[in-house]
C-alpha cells in the first residue's frame, strides 16, 4: 500500500514480527535501561512513565527482561479492529520474561517465566491517508504535536519524521503468564529426586528404630522407587496445575452475557466500537488508575471516592480476564461497571507479595460521535481554542483556560473499588 508516496506492506506477517520482536526488546530496555520505547504509541509510554515513577517514588528498582523463549518462537494471531482511518493489529509470541525488584538494599522479588506478550499496533489502513491534523506525539521528544507538523519537522526538537517512521505504533500490551520455564523433564526429575530422598528417609528411620544397620537393598530400592514415586507426584502436580490454571481462565466467565448485550448495544451507537477495543481501552485506564501516584489529579480521573489502599500497593498488573457487570445508557451518556481479573505484584511493609485480584471500575463517555482509533489523550485540541497540549497532565487548556472536555472524545474513570 502507498501512503504519502512511502510505501508499506503491513499485510506480510514478517514484517508485523520483526516489529514484534523489536517492540519487546524496546520495552525490555525502557525497564533495565531507562530508553524510551520508540514503537510505543504516547499513551502506552505515559503508562510505563507512571509505573516507573511509582516504583522509585517508593525506593524500589524493577528490571524486567524480556528474551528469546525457549520454546516456540511467536506466531501472528488474528485479532483486529479498525475505524475509518485506522487498523489496529494483535500480534503476539513467547517470551521468557525475568522479573527482579530490588530495594536498596537487596533483591525482593526474582522470578522467571515464559510468558506470552502480546502488542496491539496501529497503522493506517490499507488506501487511507490520516488527516494531517491527527494527535501525533513526538516519537523522540515526546511533544504533543500532530502528523502534519511532525512530517515538516518538530515544533520542540526540530526532529522530522516520514509517514513510514511513525507507524506502526504499539498502542497497547500485555504480558502473560505461560507455561512454567522449567522443563517437564526437569520437573520430573525433581520430583524424582524428591521420592527417591523421602524414601532414603523414611528407610533410615525404620533401621533406626529396628535397631539394624542400613542395608544396600534400602539404597537399591531408593533409587528404583524414586523415580516411580516421582512419576506418580509429577502427574499429580501437573493435574493440580491444570485444575489452578482453568480455575483463574474461568474467572469472570459467568459475565459473558452481559459483555455481549453491552457490545452489541454500543455497536448500534458506535459503529467502530469493538469488545477489543474496549477490553484493551479499559485496561490500559485500569492501570493508569493503579500506577499513577495521585489518580485523583489524572484528566481521566473523575472519581468521587479515592483509590482503595490496597490497590495503591500494586506495583504491576498482569490482565487475565474483565466482564461487564451493568451498563445504562442514557440521554448519550454511558456507564458501564466492569470487573477485573489481574495477577499483581503488591508492595506493602518492605515485602513482595503475588496476589490475584478482582477490581471494580465504572467508566463513563460521552457517545456523541464514533471512536477514533487515532485518538490520543498525550496530544488533544482544545474546541474553544485550537490549541494542542497534552490532556494527560493538565485538565485545563494551557492556552485559554477553558477544560477540555475528555469525556466526549474518550471514556473517563468514575469509580474504582476492590471488587
Ligand atoms: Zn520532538
Ligand atoms: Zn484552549
Amino acid at each position: 500500500m502507498e501512503i504519502l508516496g512511502m510505501n508499506l506492506e503491513f499485510s506480510d506477517n514478517k514484517k508485523m514480527n520483526q516489529y514484534f520482536h523489536r517492540f519487546a526488546g524496546q520495552l525490555s530496555d525502557w525497564y533495565c535501561r531507562d530508553k524510551a520505547p520508540e514503537l510505543a504509541s504516547q499513551d502506552t509510554r505515559f503508562v510505563l512513565e507512571l509505573q516507573k515513577e511509582k516504583i522509585r517514588a517508593l525506593g524500589l528498582n524493577m528490571q524486567v527482561q524480556i528474551r528469546k523463549s525457549a520454546a516456540r518462537d511467536s506466531a501472528p494471531f488474528s485479532c483486529s479492529y479498525c475505524d475509518s482511518v485506522f487498523v489496529n493489529s494483535g500480534v503476539s509470541g513467547n517470551k521468557l520474561i525475568n522479573t527482579i525488584i530490588r530495594d536498596s538494599q537487596k533483591e525482593l522479588y526474582s522470578k522467571s517465566a515464559e510468558s506470552v506478550v502480546a502488542a496491539i499496533m496501529q497503522y493506517p489502513k490499507e488506501g487511507s491517508v490520516p488527516a494531517p491534523d491527527t494527535a501525533f506525539s513526538c516519537p523522540h521528544c515526546g511533544a504533543p504535536s500532530t502528523l502534519g507538523k511532525l512530517e515538516s519537522g518538530c515544533e520542540f526538537c526540530g526532529t522530522k519524521f516520514l509517514m513510514s517512521e511513525l507507524y506502526p505504533k504499539v498502542m497497547y500490551y500485555s504480558i502473560e503468564e505461560g507455561y512454567q520455564s522449567k522443563s517437564e523433564i526437569h520437573r520430573y526429575l525433581k520430583c524424582s529426586g524428591a521420592a527417591a530422598l523421602l524414601m532414603l528417609i523414611i528407610f533410615m528411620v525404620i533401621r533406626i528404630t529396628e535397631g539394624s544397620g542400613f542395608q544396600v537393598s534400602d539404597i537399591a530400592a531408593c533409587i528404583i522407587g524414586g523415580p516411580f514415586l516421582g512419576a506418580m507426584m509429577w502427574i499429580f502436580v501437573k493435574i493440580f496445575s491444570t485444575f489452578f490454571q482453568m480455575g483463574k481462565d474461568l474467572r469472570g466467565a459467568g459475565k459473558t452475557g452481559a459483555s455481549l448485550r453491552f457490545c452489541r448495544e454500543m455497536r448500534k451507537l458506535d459503529p467502530n466500537f469493538s469488545t477489543e477495543y474496549f477490553r484493551d481501552k479499559s485496561f490500559s485506564l485500569l492501570k493508569i488508575m493503579l500506577y499513577s501516584r495521585n489518580p485523583q489529579e489524572l484528566t481521566v480521573c473523575r472519581c468521587a471516592k479515592p483509590v482503595p489502599e490496597k490497590l495503591r500497593e500494586i506495583v504491576d498488573a498482569t490482565y487475565c480476564n474483565s466482564g461487564v457487570n451493568k451498563y445504562s445508557i442514557k440521554d448519550g451518556v454511558c456507564d458501564v461497571s466492569l470487573t477485573f481479573y489481574i495477577d499483581s505484584i503488591h508492595y506493602c511493609g518492605g515485602r513482595i507479595r503475588n496476589k490475584s485480584d478482582k477490581i471494580r471500575m465504572s467508566l463513563r463517555k460521552v457517545i456523541k460521535k464514533p471512536t477514533d482509533l487515532g485518538f490520543s489523550v498525550s496530544s488533544v485540541t482544545c474546541p474553544s481554542c485550537g490549541g494542542s497540549f497534552d490532556a494527560e497532565k493538565v485538565k485545563d487548556c494551557p492556552f485559554c483556560g477553558n477544560p477540555y472536555p475528555l469525556i466526549e472524545n474518550d471514556w473517563v474513570v468514575t469509580d474504582i473499588s476492590m471488587g
